[in-house]
């Protein structure tokens, strides 16, 4: 059994999964997460969703309402840490207070990239946190030509909602495709003839090298020499894993904390969950992954609940993802860059269909769903059973997916 208390350091998805789960694997030794956030613990996704948009304000974020910490026992602390001592065993506060702990499960999260240049007093904006979304909102609203740097989930989402408040916007992306590193090029291109046919302005292979504020506007410089006005700038390009006390500790970190299959640092007192893991992952080419999504999160924190309280923990489950854009539900299953050929099941046409990606066994290693929320669960169950659906069998709308999942 794990030494006492357990002290979880972060309260995203992963850290108030983390202490909700040791309650339902019955550990009843004491459980302190800490908060480094002034708000209650709240879910990421709708801020540049239903938030962004103004559907629901920040108590609909909640991810736990204040009352479940204390039913449960879970004594929830606020304070930001700002060293781990991992001889004394405690976590170091700004305020110089200490928190000792048996087992501490790291849970801190990523941080959003940075531009890599001055921006000469120019306020950009970020879309990591609460109060980014906020101020960002905020700005929306008196906002008319946006310019978001980056053809990310975020970026994508923040330009339908732009476009939906009114608003001009402009997307710039390095790369040849939207959403690159995270889908197939078949749906980067449905994508992109989607968000251009709604009004989003697209340029690719180009990227913005200079921005200047010049009064309520800003100077956008492209590396192609094009020259962009706007009264606001977003950009989304990508995270950082937040490792920063683990690497200061000594723990092994490479863009993301080093952790077995049992989700265990380089010290047996220290576990790690969630978007700031590097974690062995079948799923993914290379075996080494650090994911970004709700689902990582939350199986890794049931993962390692299951390990502290001396049952089984590998994590190995299937990687999810959704994103909303405009009226479009994307949601993917699996990873595609480990197929060499895709298929698509369904019309392009119609706005609902599912792309399929398969490895050169012919095993179904992705599905891509838009609009196709049945196909998606069934993906899912699909992927985790490594099948070999025939293509032919798999296009075949008049077959429903969830046929090939294998009865238990
Ligand atoms: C705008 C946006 C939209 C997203 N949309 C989706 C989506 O549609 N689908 C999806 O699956 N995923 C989405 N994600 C990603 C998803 O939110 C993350 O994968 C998830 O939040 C990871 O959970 P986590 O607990 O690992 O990290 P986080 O939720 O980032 O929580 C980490 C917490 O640790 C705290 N922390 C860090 N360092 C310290 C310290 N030293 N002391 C105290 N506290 C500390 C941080 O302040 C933070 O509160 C989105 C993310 C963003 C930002």
């Amino acid at each position: 059994m794990v030494a006492e208390p357990v002290v979880i350091l972060g309260a995203g998805h992963a850290g108030v999964g983390a202490a909700a789960a040791l309650r339902d694997e019955g550990f009843d030794g004491p459980v302190r997460l800490v908060n480094g956030e002034q708000n209650l613990p709240y879910q990421r996704p709708p801020l540049s969703k239903a938030f962004m948009k103004g559907e629901v304000d920040a108590g609909g974020l909640v991810l736990r309402g204040e009352g479940f910490y204390a039913q449960r026992g879970i004594e929830l602390l606020h304070g930001k840490a700002v060293r781990i001592d991992r001889h004394q065993k405690a976590l170091r506060f700004q305020t110089g207070a200490t928190l000792s702990y048996g087992h501490l499960i790291l849970a801190t999260g990523s941080r959003q990239r940075r531009l890599p240049f001055a921006t000469d007093g120019a306020k950009i904006n970020y879309l990591g946190s609460l109060p980014d979304a906020e101020t960002l909102r905020d700005r929306l609203t008196k906002a008319k030509k946006v310019v978001i740097i980056g053809a990310g989930f975020i970026g994508l989402e923040f330009a339908a909602v732009a476009l939906q408040m009114e608003c001009e916007p402009h997307v710039v992306e390095q790369s040849d495709r939207l959403l690159a590193r995270s889908v197939s090029p078949l749906i980067s291109s449905f994508f992109e003839a989607e968000h251009r046919r709604m009004g989003v302005n697209i340029r690719l292979s180009r990227t913005v090298v200079g921005i200047r504020s010049c009064g309520s506007e800003f100077e956008l410089r492209l590396s192609d020499g094009l020259a962009m006005q706007a009264d606001l700038v977003v950009a989304g390009i990508g995270t950082t894993a937040e490792d920063s006390l683990a690497i200061e500790a000594g723990l092994p970190c490479d863009n993301g904390i080093i952790v077995d299959s049992d989700l265990l640092t380089a010290d047996d007192s220290i576990s790690a969950v969630g978007d700031c893991t590097r974690h062995p992952n079948k799923f993914v080419p290379g075996g080494l992954a650090r994911l970004e999504c709700v689902q990582n999160a939350l199986d890794q924190a049931k993962a390692v609940a299951r390990r502290l309280t001396g049952k089984k923990a590998a994590y190995d489950a299937v990687p999810w993802f959704w994103s909303d854009q405009s009226d479009l539900k994307l949601q993917i299953a699996g990873i595609w860059s480990n197929c060499d050929r895709f298929a698509v099941r369904g019309d392009l046409s119609d706005r609902a269909f599912s792309v399929l990606g398969y490895d050169r066994d012919g095993r179904l290693k992705v599905v891509e769903s838009v609009n196709k929320p049945a196909e998606h669960m069934a993906a899912r169950k699909l992927i985790a059973a490594e099948a070999s659906i025939p293509i032919d069998q798999a296009t075949d709308k008049s077959i429903p997916l969830k046929t090939f999942v294998a009865s238990p």
